[in-house]
């Protein structure tokens, strides 16, 4: 029986079938429900660290197997991905692994096992990258396990790992910052789109999938999520996919001509006009002559769009650069280039954006925070519409500095009330009235602003 579910729906909640807490996490999170708090190493191995004596003894289920190894290979320490495929690989074997359901629906049939799991194994095998890093993950995967512990037979091992690459989540914190990764079976079955209908949130280690558009005459199959940030231009996303996934996507914005025209857009020479003049990427074999303005007619310069690309080229290059920690010097000097130049709707401006807004946050420097998350919001409503978790937290972060300040003109009261009555309306629908995001952080921010 097909119904109406609107968004803000809550379609499942998950426990992971296997997690791994990020090595970097190791000393301020908890290995098993991975909060943070009063930590104590586990006595065995010293290698991993647990919140409370229940979480110790709930983790040894599995912790059991690999507490010796850790011990026997120190210093070295296990690479998370290792340590992840080991977890699968002792769940299977000795935890009935296999016959563990995962459930979506609540009809009898509407579960996952392991097995159903997509292992995209004949890719795999003609994937000279993906099979490189395999066979090295497996020489310290046996090294690891140890001599007592027989390895599955490689072609099983290489559709164990095809199932933990394209089924695995990046599970996050509060503020959206990956602390490491799980496998859900449940929700293993929804597919991919770059503009999907709903969103994974995590709970500690719990994965939650809420509906972000409502949905007539549900059926599961219309249910997506995003696998990518979908954040960057279309070549860039059908290739991220087809590498990581296996597939050609074919989604609306995929197939949206205009969409791929905004991402990749300077702005009008014209300063009256705000349309965005599309530059293709190949633009030097693709335009004998220099595009013109679709809405009024202005003509780019030669001098012009030789400025855009070299700026182009300078971002994608510093964007390289930073994919781990951003550089607020860095980001300056890019948006220099790019001022004036590239429409606000281009996506290589937004991820310098997006960087420099959390590289002035980190150092404090609140003006230049506001001013670049202020410009962050009008691409990522844009991308991701109005209600997706990403916008949510730049609406709060910059709810947070504007109330550092006081106000001196009533209209900035005005902006926080606006920002602040969105990111509350994110929150409920992606997250829920119940999760700590809202019942902490929003409500305090609610309180702060009605006690001005
Ligand atoms: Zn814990
Ligand atoms: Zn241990
Ligand atoms: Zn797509
Ligand atoms: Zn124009």
């Amino acid at each position: 029986m097909s119904e109406m579910k609107p968004e803000g729906t809550l379609l499942l909640t998950e426990k992971p079938f296997v997690c791994v807490l990020h090595s970097n996490q190791k000393v301020k999170r908890c290995d098993h429900c991975f909060e943070s708090g009063n930590l104590s190493n586990c006595s065995l191995c010293d290698k991993v660290a647990y919140c409370s004596s229940k979480c110790e003894a709930e983790a040894w289920s599995i912790h059991k197997f690999e507490c010796p190894n850790m011990k026997r290979i120190s210093p070295k320490i296990v690479p998370d991905a290792v340590r992840m495929i080991a977890r699968i690989i002792y769940k299977l074997k000795y935890c009935k692994g296999w016959e563990t359901k995962g459930f979506y629906g609540s009809g009898r049939n509407e579960f996952r096992k392991f097995g159903d799991l997509e292992s995209h194994y004949e890719d795999l095998q003609h994937d000279r990258k993906r099979l490189q890093d395999f066979l090295t993950l497996s020489r310290v995967l046996e090294d690891f396990m140890g001599e007592n512990e027989s390895l599955p037979p490689p072609s099983e091992l290489l559709t164990i790992y095809g199932r933990l690459l394209i089924n695995s989540f990046n599970i996050m914190d509060i503020s959206m910052n990956t602390i490491g990764s799980g496998l859900y079976l449940g929700t293993s079955r929804f597919d991919h789109s770059c503009v999907p209908n709903a969103v994974a949130v995590f709970s500690g280690t719990i994965i939650s999938i809420r509906l972000t558009k409502p949905i007539a005459q549900f059926d599961w199959s219309k249910v997506f999520v995003s696998y990518i940030d979908v954040l960057q231009p279309t070549s860039k996303r059908i290739s991220e996919l087809n590498k990581g996934y296996y597939f050609e996507c074919r989604c609306e914005v995929c197939l949206d001509v205009k969409q791929l025209e905004h991402m990749l857009s300077m702005s009008c020479p014209n300063p009256k006009c705000s349309e965005p003049i599309y530059i293709p990427e190949d633009v030097q074999d693709k335009v004998p002559e220099c595009p013109k303005c679709t809405n009024c007619g202005e003509q780019v310069t030669q001098s012009r769009l030789d400025s855009y690309l070299n700026a182009l080229d300078f971002i994608e290059a510093q964007l390289d650069r930073m994919k781990q920690t951003s550089y607020l010097d860095v980001c300056q000097t890019s948006l220099r280039k790019t001022e004036g130049l590239f429409h606000p709707y281009n996506v290589y401006q937004l991820q310098i954006l997006d960087s420099a807004f959390s590289a002035a946050i980190d150092l404090n420097h609140w003006t230049e925070a506001k001013e670049y998350g202020k410009k962050l919001i009008v691409g990522q409503k844009k991308y991701y519409g109005d209600i997706h978790p990403l916008l949510g937290q730049t609406l709060l972060k910059i709810v947070k500095i504007l109330l550092l300040e006081e106000f001196e003109e009533e209209d900035e009261r005005e902006i926080v009330r606006s920002y602040i009555d969105l990111a509350e309306k994110i929150v409920k629908i992606c997250y829920g009235e119940d999760h700590s995001l809202y019942k902490e952080h929003v409500m305090s921010l609610l309180d702060n602003l009605l006690s001005l």
